[in-house]
C-alpha cells in the first residue's frame, strides 16, 4: 500500500462519485440496443430514433403526451377494500401493493383525467403497467366505471390506454368480476351516444383483452404492441403448432381485422383529436 492507493486514489474517487453523474443519462433501446441520450428519448416520446421501437411509457407520460398542455385534471378514484382475500403467494398481497405504491406513487394500476385533446373535450383513463403489471383488480374496475360515468356527465368521449398483464390473481374471483363490470361501464358510454376509444399499448393481455379493451368503437394500437389473451408459448403448447411470424403484434392484428389503426406515438394525439371530431354528434357540433 503506497500513499497513492491509500490517499490519492480515494481523493480522486470522491471527485468522481457516482452521485454527481446521474446513471440514467443514456438508455438502451431494448429492440436494437442503440444507446439514446435521455433528452433525445424524451423529445421522441420514448420512441427509438434508430429502429422506431415504441418503448413502454408510464401513465403520467401518457397523460402529458395526450392532453393539450395544462388542460387536464386527474380525478380522485374510489378506494375499494384492499386485499379482500388476505392473499399471500411468495409475498403478502398487502406488501406487493405497498411496494407498487411506493414505486409508482399511484394508488393502483390506473389513472383517470379529463381535459382537452386538440381542443376536444375528453376523459382519458391510462393503465399503469409498472403497478403489478397493470393487473386489473377491484380498483381498476372501479376506475373504469368512474371514468365512464364522468364521460357521460361531461358528454365527452372516453379514451382508455390499456397496458396490462390481465386480471389480478391476488383478488381471485373479485378481479374476474371486473370483466363484466368494465364491459357494463363501456355500455354506459355507448348508451349515451358517446365514443369509446381504446388505445392498446404494449402489452395488453388476459382479462383486460377479454373485456373492455376489445370493445372500443375505434380500436387503435401502438406499433409493435403485443396484444393477446394467452401468451404465445401457452397457445403453441395447446394447439401444437408453430405460430406465424408477428403473431399477437399490433400490425398482425390490423391485417386480420381485429383493430382499426396502428398509430405512431408522435401522431397519436392528432389522430385522437381527429377521430373525436369525426365522431362528435351533429347536434353538439351545431351547438358548439
Ligand atoms: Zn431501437
Amino acid at each position: 500500500m503506497s500513499w497513492l492507493t491509500e490517499y490519492v486514489r480515494p481523493k480522486i474517487r470522491t471527485l468522481f462519485t457516482r452521485s454527481s453523474v446521474p446513471d440514467n443519462l443514456w438508455h438502451q433501446c431494448p429492440a436494437c440496443q442503440q444507446m439514446i441520450f435521455h433528452r433525445d428519448l424524451e423529445a421522441s416520446l420514448k420512441v427509438c430514433s434508430q429502429c422506431g421501437h415504441h418503448m413502454r411509457a408510464d401513465s403520467e407520460e401518457r397523460l402529458l403526451w395526450t392532453f393539450d398542455e395544462d388542460s387536464y385534471t386527474r380525478i380522485e378514484l374510489p378506494k375499494p377494500v384492499a386485499d379482500p382475500l388476505r392473499f399471500r403467494d411468495s409475498k403478502r398481497y398487502q406488501d406487493r401493493l405497498k411496494e407498487a405504491r411506493e414505486k409508482t406513487h399511484l394508488d393502483d394500476a390506473i389513472v383517470v383525467a379529463h381535459g382537452t385533446i386538440g381542443g376536444e373535450k375528453a376523459v382519458v383513463a391510462v393503465m399503469e403497467f409498472g403497478f403489478i403489471g397493470g393487473s386489473m383488480g377491484a380498483a381498476v374496475g372501479d376506475a373504469i366505471v368512474a371514468a365512464a360515468r364522468l364521460a357521460v356527465l361531461q358528454q365527452a368521449p372516453l379514451i382508455v390506454f390499456t397496458a396490462s398483464g390481465g386480471a389480478r390473481m391476488q383478488e381471485g374471483a373479485i378481479s374476474l368480476m371486473q370483466m363484466p363490470r368494465t364491459v357494463i361501464a363501456t355500455r354506459l358510454v355507448k348508451d349515451a351516444g358517446l365514443p369509446f376509444i381504446v388505445v392498446l399499448t404494449d402489452p395488453t393481455t388476459g382479462g383486460v383483452t377479454a373485456s373492455f379493451a376489445m370493445l372500443g368503437d375505434i380500436q387503435i394500437a401502438e406499433p409493435g404492441a403485443m396484444i393477446g389473451f394467452a401468451g404465445a408459448r401457452v397457445i403453441e403448447q395447446t394447439v401444437r403448432e408453430i405460430l406465424p411470424e408477428g403473431f399477437q403484434r399490433a400490425e398482425y392484428l390490423l391485417q386480420h381485422g381485429i383493430i382499426d389503426m396502428v398509430v405512431k406515438r408522435s401522431e397519436m394525439k392528432a389522430t385522437l383529436a381527429r377521430v373525436i371530431g369525426l365522431l362528435r354528434p351533429p347536434e353538439v357540433a351545431a351547438a358548439a
